[in-house]
């Protein structure tokens, strides 16, 4: 039984889609990494269920850090503050650093990440997000793979979250609308 069904306007991607991409970019990303030391650094807490996957697809001899970055969500006038929830642990420098988020929607996340990781003094930076909005004006940062383009909606599932809730659901969805009514 699908337990969530009650709530879901929409399925955008669901998971045997995600899953076959995920492998494809696994391909793409564990030919570039051959013979480099490599670090994935998920940007938590949406990256978490996209990249424990990713990781298992890689045969790659590897380290793992993590950084913690969240934005609230004002009214949509108000720029969104970021804050750093996680500091990023471990030693990086000299090694080859792959930041993965879920989602690029300004960029805004995703170039902090990255500028975090050069302050720790990695040798290269690159960038993967699972999905990314088509929105205007673009983001300013682009990655250097991205799983899916997506049209500009609110989505959650597959680790993408409304108010920290909705992780769990298997599929990338659109909730029903009265879902999103309680609280930015
Ligand atoms: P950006 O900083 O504007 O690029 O937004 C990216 C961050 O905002 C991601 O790390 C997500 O955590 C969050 N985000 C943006 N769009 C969505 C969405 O549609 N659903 C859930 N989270 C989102
Ligand atoms: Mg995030």
């Amino acid at each position: 039984m699908e337990p969530f069904s009650r709530i879901i306007e929409r399925v955008v991607i669901d998971r045997e889609v995600i899953a076959a991409r995920v492998a494809e970019v696994a391909e793409s990303v564990a030919d570039y990494y051959r013979d480099k030391p490599l670090t994935v650094v998920p940007v938590l807490a949406g990256a978490f269920m996209f990249t424990s996957d990713l990781i298992r697809a890689l045969p790659l001899k590897m380290k793992i850090g993590l950084v913690g970055l969240s934005s609230y969500r004002g009214t949509a006038t108000q720029p969104r503050e970021l804050r750093v929830s996680f500091k990023l642990d471990g030693d990086i420098s000299g090694r080859h650093v792959l930041v993965v988020d879920d989602i690029l929607d300004t960029g805004a996340t995703l170039e902090r990440a990255c500028h975090m990781v050069r302050q720790a003094g990695a040798l290269e930076v690159r960038s993967l997000v699972l999905l990314s909005k088509k929105r205007e004006p673009p983001a300013k940062t682009r990655p250097d793979w991205v799983g899916f383009e997506i049209e500009d909606e609110f989505v959650v599932g597959y680790g993408l979250d409304y108010n920290d809730h909705y992780r769990n659901l298997r599929d990338v969805v659109v909730l029903k609308d009265e879902l999103y009514a309680d609280g930015d």
